[in-house]
């Protein structure tokens, strides 16, 4: 028989984990295609933004980890731009390609709000690894340059807007107030003037998460300084300005938008069953059940866990969708009956500046503090780690003139 070739799109948490358990099986053709040549390590970016840590720190080669399972396993840098599920061939910016199973993966990015208007214009995203960098780039530019031109310190205020209170916000505002009194008690006279603003729609930050992490993020935030702006929307932005439920005008010099996701633009072209975030509705075995042989997982799906309840879009769900969708193609594959996927989050962990984090795992070990720091960084590093000990074998087979310009070794 034919081996089968199964094309993973998308090398983020959700793709990732689905090419190791593919991979690992060996007995099919394995492409992965991404438009980057790195897995973005979206949960660690707080750390970059706050210059806790070096780019290299949140990538991970993605040649390499393809190279390191062995010929069957390739990787294609591309943009996918549309797929022929009738003909089951997809094309990208630079190639086409066919497939026996398509796995989808290619997450989600910032919603901006129906078009709020200069939403998107004046404020910087997280959610991709460029973006990132250019907004701490640009934020140090301007906080350097605001130092310049008034004589050694910050005279008039340096606002950083934050807009969204969940996960991604929360972290960003947290590290952002702890690297500033850091730097402040580093430069004991410059910089005692800078403000963050944390902008959010709900009463309370981490909207719909448990009551312990909601508290102690409250807490950690207003304790290093945080003005929460709670029931308010943002209605339009300006270059420096933007306002509040239609009439409340807030400065700023910075700002960041976090506030929700809207699917992956590959889902724009698919007439199948999508949600209000366009993310795909897939069955209990992770197939977009319009398609045959198609599979999605991650962000760029509505997610649900065994009891029916909506999952959030989160690293977790989108490495053990990753892992159901994999196996089910692998039990196709084989002639097996596919199982039902069983996502379950083992709890959150959020970084709150510095060495804190709060963090609640199985329903019961809940720590805030150093300890929850040493938690998460534990957890984190340990995906960290074994990805790049995978890579570290693909390396080893690249000739040693073209090895120079790997990232991370
Ligand atoms: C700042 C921040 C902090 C976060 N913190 C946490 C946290 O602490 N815990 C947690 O669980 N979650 C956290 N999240 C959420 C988590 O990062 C996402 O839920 C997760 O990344 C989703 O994984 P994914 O595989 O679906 O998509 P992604 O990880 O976004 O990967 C998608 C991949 O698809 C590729 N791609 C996209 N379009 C195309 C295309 N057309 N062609 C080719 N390739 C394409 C992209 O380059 C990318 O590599 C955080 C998110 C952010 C932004």
């Amino acid at each position: 028989m034919a081996r089968k070739r199964v094309i993973i799109v998308g090398g983020g948490y959700a793709g990732v984990q689905a090419l190791k358990t593919l991979a690992a099986w060996g007995e099919c053709d394995v492409v992965l295609i991404d438009q980057h040549p790195y897995h973005y390590l979206q949960t660690e970016a707080y750390e970059l933004i706050a210059n806790e840590c070096s780019m290299t720190r949140v990538m991970i080669d993605l040649v390499a980890l393809c190279l390191s399972y062995g010929n069957h396993v390739t990787y294609i840098k591309d943009t996918i731009r549309e797929v022929d599920y009738e003909a089951k061939h997809i094309i990208g910016n630079i190639s086409g390609h066919s497939y026996d199973y398509l796995l989808l993966c290619t997450g989600s990015r910032t919603a901006y709000n129906g078009g709020t208007e200069g939403l998107r214009q004046y404020s910087h995203g997280v959610k991709t690894l460029q973006s990132a960098l250019s907004f701490k780039q640009q934020f140090e530019q301007r906080l350097y340059q605001r130092m310049e031109s008034e004589g050694g310190w910050c005279a008039e205020p340096f606002n950083i807007v934050i807009g969204g209170g969940g996960l991604s916000g929360v972290e960003i505002a947290a590290e952002m107030a702890n690297y500033i009194r850091v730097f402040h008690k580093d430069n004991t006279l410059t910089c005692d003037n800078i403000h963050i603003f944390l902008i959010i729609p709900h009463e309370t930050v981490l909207e719909g998460m448990e009551e312990y992490l909601i508290k102690h993020a409250t807490k950690r935030l207003i304790q290093l300084g945080v003005n929460i702006i709670n029931h308010s929307r943002i209605t339009s932005v300006q270059e420096h300005a933007l306002t509040l439920n239609g009439s409340e005008a807030v400065c700023f010099d910075f700002m960041i938008f976090t506030g929700g996701i809207v699917a992956s633009t590959l889902t724009e072209g698919m007439k199948v069953a999508k949600n209000k975030k366009s993310q795909l509705i897939v069955d209990e075995y992770m197939r977009v059940v319009e398609y045959d042989g198609v599979f999605a997982a991650g962000d760029i799906a509505e997610l649900h866990d065994l009891e029916g309840k909506l999952v959030p879009p989160t690293a977790q769900g989108a490495e053990a969708s990753g892992l159901s969708a994999a196996m089910n193609i692998l039990a196709l594959i084989q002639g097996n009956p596919m199982s039902p996927s069983n996502i379950k989050l083992k709890g959150m962990m959020i970084a709150l500046g510095g060495n804190y984090a709060s963090v609640s795992l199985l329903g019961w070990i809940r720590f805030s503090g150093v300890v929850g720091y040493v938690i998460k960084a534990i957890i984190m590093r340990g995906y960290r780690y074994l990805l790049h000990r995978q890579c570290a074998k693909g390396v080893e087979l690249i000739p040693q003139n073209k090895r120079t310009c790997r990232m991370g070794f």
